[in-house]
């Protein structure tokens, strides 16, 4: 039985996140549609918003609410469920008191215009007395949070709940050495795959029309979202029945349409896999970013970047780039795909490259939120790692500690969970293989509606009513380790290196 109260409070609930919705149209409008020139007013806009949603949300008659239902036994288990929510939720927008976020809000803003500047002309300094703001900022977050071990812990929170620096930590150092061994011996094979015929023109529309194909066949329900185009890649939606994601195109590069949509893809589908009952509350999303992107590198490397996966778009791609592909076979396209090369940059890693820029992001900031690295030494520290993690030498900071937007926006404890996104992945690839004996041959045939119905039961549905370490580890036996990512990638990628 629900109480009236407890109607109200979930009626005042959905019409804050109805608030939050709206932020979203404008934020994908701004990244979609939106001319240059409407960029100031647009900031306008989404401030006054994102000030009456925080307001609504931090009313103290919700806190009231929240606490006099939590003494009702009478609500059902679901009802539970998101009233636990609303506590986490107002717990946290109350534990920041106004005058930070206004503050935090402001000197983001600079950041990131000075930081836009200082990678253009490569110059480290200029960025610096920013940085240091920025993570004064965020010691005093962490103080306001709480914690017990270490401040990182308390930031962590805002992106993979429930994580802790220390089981980080332990997770990563399996992976740093072992992942680092196997790309040293990609390297040393000489075996890397053929792939001039790569460095063609290739048609938009066509690239295009794969894309749109490849997310039908996956499941993306186009009558409940849409695919437009954007600089960089996001899904991002409006309820469940408005999921938006967006794709680009690279010049002389046939798969970076397509392996954005299948990474979109894999997060839309699961914003569009949430509970119906669920829709307008705190229950229809996910409770972490990392179980988030475990769902878009499932899709987008190990369905993907499979084999039978190109035994199925080989054809395709060979029909419609006849000229590009003459002699190009289904498993010369697989190989191109899965080619391995050590790079500066995290956006364009591979997957046995990309957790090695995570660990290093991941040292630095721990190091630098504990107080054992200073602003100063980050380029240093940067270049020293990026020589003993992937052997490169950085020419410039633009390349190295300037490329990602993260730390202007005041995200530190982000990176850690794309690293875990691949984790989760290859801990429910293996279960899923276990108990979906012919998912090649359905993969080869396109037929994704069991693969899809498994995650809809075990990740999907369950939304927010437990944690993404817990969900993992129901959905597959143990707790969530390094070993089936490694035991993926050896197997996968010492076949295609003959290792
Ligand atoms: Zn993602």
């Amino acid at each position: 039985m629900h109480s009236n109260k407890f109607d109200n409070l979930r009626e005042s609930l959905g019409a804050y996140l109805d608030v939050q919705t709206t932020l979203s149209v404008l934020g994908w409008d701004q990244e979609v549609h939106m001319p240059p020139k409407g960029a100031a007013r647009r900031g306008r806009q989404l401030a006054t918003l994102s000030g009456i949603a925080h307001r609504m949300l931090t009313n103290p008659e919700v806190g009231k609410a929240i606490a006099e239902l939590e003494d009702d036994d009478t609500l059902s288990h679901d009802a539970r469920a998101l009233l636990k929510e609303a506590r986490y939720e107002y717990d946290r927008a109350t534990k920041l008191p106004e005058a930070f976020v206004t503050k935090l809000a402001e000197e983001q803003s600079k950041a990131y215009e000075v930081w836009v500047q200082a990678r253009r002309m490569n110059d480290f300094h200029l960025f610096q007395p920013n940085l240091e703001t920025i993570v004064e900022l965020l010691r005093q977050k962490a103080d306001y949070y709480g914690y017990e071990d270490t401040p990182y812990d308390a930031l962590l929170s805002d992106y993979e709940r429930g994580m802790t620096t220390a089981r980080l930590r332990e997770i990563f150092s399996g992976l740093r050495e072992k992942q680092s061994a196997l790309v040293e011996r990609i390297v040393a094979s000489g075996n890397a795959p053929e792939c001039a015929w790569m460095d063609q023109e290739w048609d938009e529309t066509k690239l295009w029309e794969i894309t749109m194909r490849a997310l039908t066949e996956m499941g993306f329900d186009f009558d409940a979202g849409r695919q437009d185009k954007s600089v960089h890649p996001f899904t991002t939606n409006f309820g469940l029945k408005d999921v938006r994601v967006t794709t680009r195109f690279e010049p002389r590069d046939p798969f970076s349409a397509l392996t954005g949509s299948l990474h979109e893809g894999g997060h839309a589908l699961y914003e569009q896999g949430y509970l119906e009952s669920d829709e307008r509350t705190f229950l229809a999303d996910a409770p972490s970013l990392g179980i988030h992107e475990s769902q878009s590198r499932l899709w987008e490397n190990l369905v993907g970047r499979s084999r039978p996966f190109w035994k199925r778009y080989g054809p395709v791609y060979r029909e419609a780039f006849p000229e590009q592909l003459k002699g190009v076979s289904d498993d010369d396209l697989f190989r191109a795909i899965n080619r391995v090369a050590p790079s500066l940059i995290r956006v364009e890693a591979d997957e046995c490259t990309y957790n090695l820029h995570v660990i290093l992001r991941f040292e630095i900031e721990v190091a630098i939120i504990e107080g054992d690295l200073s602003v100063t030494e980050v380029p240093e520290a940067w270049n020293a790692k990026m020589k003993d993690l992937l052997g490169l030498e950085v020419p410039s900071d633009d390349k190295g500690c300037l490329q990602d937007i993260h730390w202007s926006h005041a995200s530190m404890g982000y990176f850690p969970t794309y690293a875990l996104g691949n984790l989760y992945a290859a801990h429910l690839g293996e279960k899923i293989r276990e108990e979906l004996t012919d998912l090649d041959a359905q993969i080869e045939s396109g037929d994704f509606t069991p693969l899809l119905a498994w995650l809809r039961e075990h990740i999907h549905h369950i939304g927010r009513r437990k944690l993404a370490q817990d969900i993992i580890e129901e959905a597959t036996g143990p707790e969530a380790t390094a070993e089936p990512f490694m035991r993926y990638l050896n197997s996968k990628y010492g076949e295609i290196y003959g290792l």
